[in-house]
């Protein structure tokens, strides 16, 4: 079995290599390390490499390890498909939710942030390929959505999540992140974030396969799972 410490320093070399090839700050782009079906011994040793984001897609499994890993200091991310009666859970629970899919997730969201956290950090989940079935906002619908969820004073609505349709043409997903860069650019502009109180900063694409196309196309976070913990059927530690 290859160490998980081993694993965070080869995508973290990924991570800066595509950086410097794509003219990107290497500050600018972070690693959220997805543990969902991990164990928590998995999980803390990504902590003893230093890694503090951990990205999660089920809330009972989310709870119990968010629990257990009280005594660290650590950013929880919600990654997975919310329900609306998961929503109180969600936002008592994590620090960013990058899967915000309806506008009335995100107002359920802010009407039950708990007054002593910070607004939730979320990101808005873009269906880039209008893939039936996926969730997401449609892209041509992001911009009105957009204004109304800023208004939201328990949230911060930091930038834009996507998930490309799977397909085994490189060049297909080179262009779905193309089109996210655009989307993201044009969400920038449409609102005066200088004087809101948000930094709209995030774009949050690329996973194992496909992280250095995401870089390219101006990628923030990266959330990256198989490369770090291994496969999800055969857990790396029990
Ligand atoms: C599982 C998952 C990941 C990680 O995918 P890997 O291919 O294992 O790196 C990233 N983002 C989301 C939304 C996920 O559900």
């Amino acid at each position: 079995m290859i160490p998980i410490e081993h694993n965070i320093a080869v995508t973290r070399a990924r991570i800066n290599r595509a950086a410097d090839l794509y003219d990107r700050k290497r500050s600018t782009i972070s690693l959220l390390a997805v543990s969902k079906k991990h164990s928590l011994d998995a999980i803390k040793e990504a902590i003893a490499a230093g890694v503090i984001d951990f990205g999660e897609n089920y809330l009972q499994e989310a709870e119990q390890k968010i629990q257990q890993l009280r005594e660290f200091s650590l950013r929880w991310h919600y990654i997975g498909g919310i329900q609306s009666n998961k929503t109180q859970a969600i936002a008592d629970l994590f620090d960013w939710v990058h899967s915000v899919d309806r506008v009335k997730v995100a107002k359920r969201l802010n009407d039950q942030r708990p007054p002593t956290l910070p607004p939730l950090n979320i990101c808005l989940q873009v269906n880039i390929d209008n893939e039936q079935g996926k969730s997401g906002f449609a892209p041509e619908n992001i911009l009105p959505v957009i204004a109304e969820i800023n208004a939201l004073p328990r949230l911060q609505l930091r930038g834009l999540m996507a998930i490309p349709a799977q397909s085994d043409n490189e060049s297909d997903r080179q262009n779905s992140f193309a089109r996210m860069r655009t989307l993201f650019e044009l969400a920038q502009a449409s609102i005066d974030w200088q004087s809101s109180r948000t930094l709209f900063d995030t774009l949050s694409m690329g996973m194992s396969a496909d992280l250095e196309f995401a870089i390219a196309e101006g990628a923030t976070i990266v959330r990256v799972g198989t490369d770090i913990f291994g496969s999800r059927d055969e857990p790396t530690s029990k």
